[in-house]
């Protein structure tokens, strides 16, 4: 049996190297020998963005434009927009019923990110319950897999259990998903913060020109006490390694490299440099794919409109099935109404 994948990213700036290590390459390895849903999710960027309407349309092309830039063959994997699928939201205030206030409260991703937003005490009630919202995402699309980041493991956790409570009470309807997190599973900022990030502002985008990506590389942070050549540095916690670990597809070499590192004798600079080639390899076939798709904005757009049809069409059998066994299913009132 063919199993799903659903998988996707906020309309809220372009995808950097973060997205690509924690998800977009998995993507790109599966989506042949899956049914690939990849969801722009545009009102789940609303619910920390809802006075930026115009910025989050104008992202959505760009997320676009960087997934056929990394590889999304639109063929296979469909790009949905979440606002094109009304069904998710109805989804999503059916599930919202099986949880409670104080389970959503204690979300480790969610209390995070509020403490990093600075919300104080202005939470928006769409944020709180954002996990829920990608739980019918998840489910909606009957997903057996979701590629993501070390980030959004507690958001599936959160799913299983609302699939389970589903089901318990109305019948097994919902597939119960399973993240599929790389080997590095959150990259750090080029600041040596914990976690790459749009809104943190420490991000090296897929769509960098080189000279920026040299500049953000020769910035980064390494370790404090390496201040000489000779001395020996230490290779755990250093962010440096950590992004060749994630990208540099020589391990031998890579190894052998954390061996001079630590002995001493390999400074920074030269460390630095490695790291720089390693990401123009990387980078350069996809910013080509870039441009080029980018010179036919309306062809992506079509694009996105066939993924979210086809999305739309497995979504709404979901949805059909769940009313079903809800007791929701009623004859459908004509729309518009002078259709009756
Ligand atoms: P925002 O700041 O708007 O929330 P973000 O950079 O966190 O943006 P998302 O769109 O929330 O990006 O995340 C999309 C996907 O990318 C998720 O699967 C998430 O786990 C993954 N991801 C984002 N940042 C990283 C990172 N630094 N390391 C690994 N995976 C990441
Ligand atoms: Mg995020």
């Amino acid at each position: 049996m063919r199993r799903t994948i659903l998988t996707g990213d906020r309309p809220t700036g372009p995808l950097h190297l973060g997205h690509y290590a924690g998800s977009l390459a998995t993507r790109v390895a599966l989506q042949h020998s899956h049914d690939t849903y990849l969801l722009i999710a545009d009102l789940q960027a609303l619910t920390d963005h809802a006075d930026r309407p115009e910025e989050i349309r104008h992202n959505v092309l760009e997320v676009a434009l960087d997934y056929l830039a990394v590889g999304i063959d639109p063929k296979a994997s469909a790009i949905v927009i979440q606002s094109g699928v009304p069904e998710l939201a109805e989804l999503t205030g059916y599930l919202l019923n099986l949880v409670t206030v104080a389970r959503l409260e204690r979300n480790p991703t969610v209390k995070e990110e509020i403490r990093q937003k600075g919300f104080g005490g202005e939470i928006p009630a769409g944020f709180l319950v954002y996990p829920v919202s990608q739980a019918a995402d998840i489910t909606a699309f009957r997903a057996h897999l979701v590629p993501v980041g070390a980030d959004q493991v507690p958001m599936i956790e959160q799913t299983v259990e609302l699939v389970r409570r589903f089901n318990r009470i109305y019948g097994s309807i919902l597939v119960e998903p399973e993240a599929v997190v790389p080997r590095v599973a959150r990259l750090p900022g080029t600041d040596g913060r914990a976690k790459m990030s749009k809104s943190l502002g420490n991000a090296i985008y897929l769509s960098d020109l080189p000279d920026v990506v040299t500049e953000k590389v020769m910035r980064m942070y390494t370790d404090p006490r390496h201040a000489r050549v000779e001395d020996p540095g230490q290779v755990e916690g250093n962010v440096v390694f950590t992004y060749l670990d994630a990208f540099d597809e020589d391990r031998p070499a890579l190894e052998a490299l954390k061996e001079r590192y630590r002995a001493g004798g390999l400074g920074d600079v030269a460390l630095k440099h490695h790291l720089i080639d390693v990401l123009h390899r990387l980078l350069a076939p996809i910013r080509a794919r870039r441009q080029d798709f980018a010179r036919d904005p309306e062809h992506v757009m079509r694009i996105l409109a066939e993924g979210t049809r086809r999305g739309r069409a497995v979504a709404g059998e979901t949805l059909a099935r769940a009313r079903r066994a809800m007791h929701l299913d009623y004859e459908p009132v004509p729309w518009p109404p002078e259709a009756a």
